[in-house]
């Protein structure tokens, strides 16, 4: 654990997160600025900057989580797409975002390019009790 990165403070509980999975490996929680409703994070529990360093092991699980995030935001947004991407931005700990589509700018995404495309903004942060009530109803489809 890297005592100064958020997601490893995350991982270990000592920060809160709206988890919707969780294994010994990995985590996965939404994302406090959603770029739309649902938008989820997969991280590896032990602390890996960059997503090419994962082991095998981490990067498979990882993807599997987010295979099933994307089926129930299938279901549960009715979008025919759901993008799964890693950027290496914001926050030093390898996470994999997996977003519903409802445009195909979503995932360039005009959210995150709103103060133009030298710059990069982040969403607004979600309504909290929006966040908990959308972490609710993703984890009871990962369950079927
Ligand atoms: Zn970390």
């Amino acid at each position: 654990m890297q005592h100064d990165c958020l997601f490893c403070k995350i991982a270990s509980g000592a920060l809160p997160a709206h988890k919707i999975y969780e294994d010994d490996h990995i985590l996965a929680f939404l994302d406090l600025h959603p770029i739309r409703a649902g938008h989820s994070l997969v991280i590896p529990k032990t602390h890996h900057v960059w997503f090419e360093d994962l082991p095998e092991h981490l990067a498979t699980r990882i993807t599997t989580c987010a295979q099933k995030i994307a089926r129930a935001q299938k279901a549960i947004y009715k979008v025919p797409r759901v993008s799964m991407f890693y950027t290496g931005i914001h926050v030093p700990h390898a996470h994999a975002h997996v977003v519903p589509m409802h445009h195909m700018h979503d995932v360039t995404s005009s959210a995150y390019l709103h103060d133009g495309a030298t710059a990069f903004s982040t969403p607004p942060q979600g309504d909290a009790r929006e966040l908990t009530d959308t972490a609710t109803i993703i984890s009871e489809h990962l369950i079927n």
